[in-house]
């Protein structure tokens, strides 16, 4: 428990020795922690916490209805799953085909605010990564832009390790021309210092917080 609250420390102050603009944000990926680890995180300030399993998830986001905790889904997305997503979640980061987007848009019920969006892009055109190519970014992003109930907030990505810095180089010339965009979701525990290096918004940590899963 210490061990989390001091590594949760350690994170912060790599994050702000790179920050010099103070425009990173940190997002707590909490997959398989359990509530007790989550909550002691959230005390000290912690808000944004990020999970990848939607049954999982459900039952955190109701342990935790008292928090004002912002709840991610970074997780890949089944189009049966967009309606509890829609319902119990404040942003979407792995959203990568209009289908699912015009789902999450139709069931985001109106007493909420909009969704905020992130599309997930398979930076490295890899088969087996899930995200929309490039080439399909422009008209998605127009398509994505007109639909109600969601806020598209910028571009997400999960590259391979090998490779990763030329993909957060790509990632970031792609970032630059939608100036419309204020979110670039990318770094984890391993690569976070490169990824802010090229312009991260939003880093998503894991392991570096709550240790091995
Ligand atoms: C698990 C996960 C993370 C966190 O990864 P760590 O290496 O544990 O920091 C970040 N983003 C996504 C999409 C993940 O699934």
């Amino acid at each position: 428990m210490l061990d989390v609250v001091a590594n949760l420390h350690k994170v912060q102050h790599k994050i702000a020795q790179l920050d010099s603009k103070q425009q990173v944000k940190l997002l707590a990926v909490s997959k398989t922690q359990p509530i007790e680890i989550i909550k002691q995180v959230y005390d000290t300030g912690q808000k944004d916490f990020g999970e990848n399993y939607l049954q999982e998830a459900l039952v955190k986001v109701k342990q935790t209805q008292d928090l004002a905790i912002v709840w991610h889904f970074i997780g890949s997305i089944q189009s049966n799953k967009t309606k509890d997503i829609a319902l119990n979640f404040d942003w979407v980061h792995s959203v990568n085909r209009l289908k699912i987007a015009k789902r999450l848009s139709e069931q985001r019920p109106d007493y909420l605010s909009p969704l905020n969006i992130c599309l997930q892009v398979n930076i490295d055109d890899s088969k087996t990564k899930s995200g929309a190519l490039v080439e399909q970014l422009p008209e998605l992003i127009a398509q994505i832009e007109n639909l109600p109930n969601l806020k598209l907030r910028g571009l997400m990505c999960i590259p391979h390790a090998n490779n990763s810095e030329r993909a957060f180089m790509n990632m970031q010339s792609l970032f630059k021309k939608q100036t419309q965009f204020d979110v670039l979701s990318m770094g984890m525990s391993n690569d976070l210092e490169l990824a802010i290096q090229y312009g991260s918004t939003m880093v998503r940590v894991g392991t570096g917080i709550f240790g091995k899963r």
